[in-house]
């Protein structure tokens, strides 16, 4: 089966990820790109400023870009993948789920709404049939399904490999967030050439909820968030992409650094077409993961570890994944990949 997608906010940062990923996906097919009113009406090349190092697929390039509306985009669409400003994304999702659409999104509005699936599949596939729940509660034939901010994305995966072999009582996390996670017009080169900024507004929210939601535990009804404790601390630097963070936990069980990296290691992928083959890279050279040398690895879809060492009651540890692949587009697509499997689409 072919399934045709469409791309809201197709000529953003995280839009052209999503036409990189998909152009060459096994199972899903471009088959709409939307955007502002500024972009609709033309042909993609000339709307979007594209900065990814590779061409425009010619296919792409030469489709028209539709407006963000339901109404505007073909009937046919199997699935939306959402790449808009969450403001947007919080007006205009609820309309496409309601014309029956099901949308898989980026945008951070409806991320910790009680009926909303927000799932890392690695993670917490099982609550994916949260929809259900929805469905019942929004009288939608579609659904809405979120993945986490790009920064919360980088660290769940190796947390919940501690939270299942040790598990997780607290966690304190500071982060490096690449430019790139700001979307094109974020941050200005003024503003961050030989700089760094302490504040990334929503952005310790974020991950001090969602974690919490993707680490809790859904029982056919609801979700019960985890009840560890999560603070964070968000700093915007220079780098292009890839988000590296510095993470503390506090550990009901004792742990040796050689036991949490196995338990990293051997924490499993999944069989979908975009997932890595192994999920947890950990490094031994305490000078790795770095940005620029390891968001590429698996195709910008595993996340990578390094510098684990014991702490009083717990562990310390960093970690890194490409901000708009893994934490992003690919995330996205990723969902899109359980939902197919699931039989939603
Ligand atoms: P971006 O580069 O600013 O792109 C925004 C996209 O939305 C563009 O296609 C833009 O179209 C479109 N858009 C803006 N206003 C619109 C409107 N009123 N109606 C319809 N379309 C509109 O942003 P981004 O970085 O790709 O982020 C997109 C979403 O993903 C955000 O919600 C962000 O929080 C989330 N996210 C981003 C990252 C990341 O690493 N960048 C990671 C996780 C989640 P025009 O080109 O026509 O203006």
């Amino acid at each position: 089966m072919t399934v045709r997608a469409g791309i809201l906010g197709a000529t953003g940062a995280v839009g052209q990820r999503l036409i990189q990923l998909l152009d060459p996906h096994p199972d899903f097919e471009i088959a709409a790109l939307t955007a502002s009113g500024d972009s609709a009406g033309k042909q993609y090349r000339d709307a979007a400023k594209w900065r990814i190092n590779m061409q425009i697929p010619d296919d792409v390039a030469e489709m028209t870009v539709g407006e963000t509306s339901p109404d505007a985009v073909p009937d046919d669409l199997d699935i939306i993948f959402s790449s808009l400003p969450s403001s947007v994304g919080a007006a205009v999702e609820p309309e496409f789920c309601e014309e029956g659409y099901v949308v898989s999104s980026n945008s951070s509005n409806a991320r910790t709404d009680p009926d909303v699936p927000l799932t890392v599949p690695e993670v917490n596939a099982d609550h994916i049939d949260l929809i259900e729940v929805q469905r019942d509660e929004r009288g939608w034939d579609g659904a809405l399904v979120k993945n986490p901010n790009c920064s919360t994305i980088t660290m769940v995966p190796p947390l919940a490999a501690l939270d299942e072999a040790f598990g997780l009582e607290r966690v304190t996390v500071s982060t490096l967030q690449a430019v790139s996670g700001a979307g094109y017009s974020g941050v200005t080169s003024m503003e961050i050439i030989d700089n760094a900024i302490p504040h990334i507004g929503g952005e310790e929210e974020k991950m001090e909820t969602e974690s919490r939601k993707l680490l809790g535990t859904f029982d056919g009804a609801e979700v019960s968030w985890h009840d560890a404790r999560v603070d964070a601390s968000c700093n915007r630097i220079p780098t292009l992409d890839g988000h590296l963070e510095n993470v503390w936990t506090d550990l009901a069980e004792s742990a040796t650094a050689a036991e949490a990296e196995a338990a990293m290691e051997e924490y499993p992928s999944l069989d979908l077409p975009s997932s890595p083959d192994q999920l947890i890279h950990v490094f031994d050279d305490p000078s790795r993961p770095q940005p620029r040398l390891d968001r590429d690895r698996e195709n910008g879809m595993a996340i990578a570890t390094g510098g684990l060492q014991e702490t009083e009651g717990g562990l310390q540890f960093n970690c890194l994944a490409h901000n708009t692949m893994r934490g992003a587009a690919g995330a996205s697509i990723l969902n899109g990949e359980l939902l197919l499997e699931n039989g939603y689409l």
